[in-house]
């Protein structure tokens, strides 16, 4: 027998908030950049996790945008998502790695604080669109020390 967790396929409890996260690998097995967010984040109880490489980018990027919004908008619609939270890290590669991005530190996490809001401003278009613009939006980042930096403002 193998070592695999039964699925509880009964229990809804879930969704109630959503994160967009990246693909990275380096979070493998699935979910190891999660836990420190919901313990700096403990209202988000037990989220639809989102991944897409880049996160914002998919946003801000109008090529891309329709793939993300859909996945969004699905977790607010089928899940009752109330709260998305829009989650980048240090060194993503989608952004070109930490050399492209500030090269750690405090100019790394302004970097993607920056894009964080670009990305924040088309979700929240699209929210109040689309009669939403009661679903919360909050913006946060996996810095180089693991530690979970909320970007307010
Ligand atoms: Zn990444």
């Amino acid at each position: 027998m193998n070592q695999t967790t039964k699925i509880n396929w009964h229990d809804h409890s879930g969704g109630k908030a959503t994160v967009l996260a990246c693909m990275d690998p380096r979070f493998a097995p699935e979910s190891l950049d999660i836990p420190p967010l919901l313990l700096a984040m403990p209202e988000l109880g037990k989220p639809d996790v989102i991944r897409l490489a880049g996160v914002g980018q998919n946003l801000i990027n109008p090529e891309h945008r329709a793939g993300a919004l859909h996945s969004i908008n699905l977790s607010i619609e089928a899940h009752g998502s109330g709260l998305v939270v829009l989650y980048h890290h240090y060194d993503c590669g989608a952004y070109g790695s930490t050399k492209k991005c500030g090269d750690g530190g405090e100019a790394e996490r302004k970097f993607h604080a920056t894009e964080l809001k670009k990305a924040r401003e088309v979700l929240r278009s699209f929210l109040v669109a689309n009669g939403k613009s009661d679903v919360a939006i909050k913006l946060a980042y996996l810095d180089e020390d693991t530690e979970v930096v909320i970007i307010e403002g």
